[in-house]
C-alpha cells in the first residue's frame, strides 16, 4: 500500500497542523519548519503532484490559492511589510511533499535571488 500524503492527511483533519483557514477548495496551515516568523502553506484539498498536473479546469482553483494568500497576508500582518508567495516543483526547485503548496512567506527580509543559502 502506498503510503498516505501528509498533505491529504491534514486536509482531511486526520493528521495535526495548526490550521489558520479553511473552505471548500483550500487549506491553510502553518509550516512546521517556519523559514520565517510567518511561514504558512496553502494547500487544495484535492491531490495535484505538481504543476505539470495542472490543467485549464484547475484555474480557479490556483487562482483561489494566490487569492487565500494575499487574504492571511493581510489578516497576519505582513502584507504592507512585503511578503513572498512560492511554490516549488520537482527536484531543483527543492519541491519535498508531492501535494502542491503555496509557501506564504513574511516578517523578516530575504534574499533574492535564491541561490543555495537564500
Ligand atoms: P517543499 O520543500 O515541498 O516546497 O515544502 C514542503 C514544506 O512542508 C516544508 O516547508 C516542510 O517544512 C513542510 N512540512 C513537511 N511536513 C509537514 C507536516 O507534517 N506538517 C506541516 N505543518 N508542515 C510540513
Ligand atoms: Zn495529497
Amino acid at each position: 500500500m502506498n503510503k498516505p500524503c501528509i498533505f491529504c492527511e491534514i486536509a482531511a483533519g486526520r493528521m495535526d497542523a495548526e490550521v489558520i483557514h479553511q473552505d471548500e477548495q483550500v487549506v491553510a496551515f502553518r509550516d512546521i519548519h517556519p523559514q520565517a516568523p510567518t511561514h504558512v502553506l496553502v494547500i487544495p484539498r484535492r491531490h495535484i503532484e505538481s504543476m505539470t498536473e495542472i490543467e485549464a479546469a484547475d484555474a480557479e482553483l490556483i487562482g483561489h490559492m494566490h487569492l487565500t494568500a494575499k487574504r492571511l497576508a493581510n489578516e497576519l500582518g505582513i502584507a504592507e511589510s512585503g511578503f513572498r508567495s512560492i511554490f516549488n516543483f520537482g527536484r531543483d526547485a527543492g519541491q519535498t511533499v508531492w501535494h502542491i503548496h503555496l509557501h506564504l512567506m513574511g516578517g523578516r527580509s530575504m534574499g533574492w535571488p535564491p541561490w543555495p543559502g537564500n
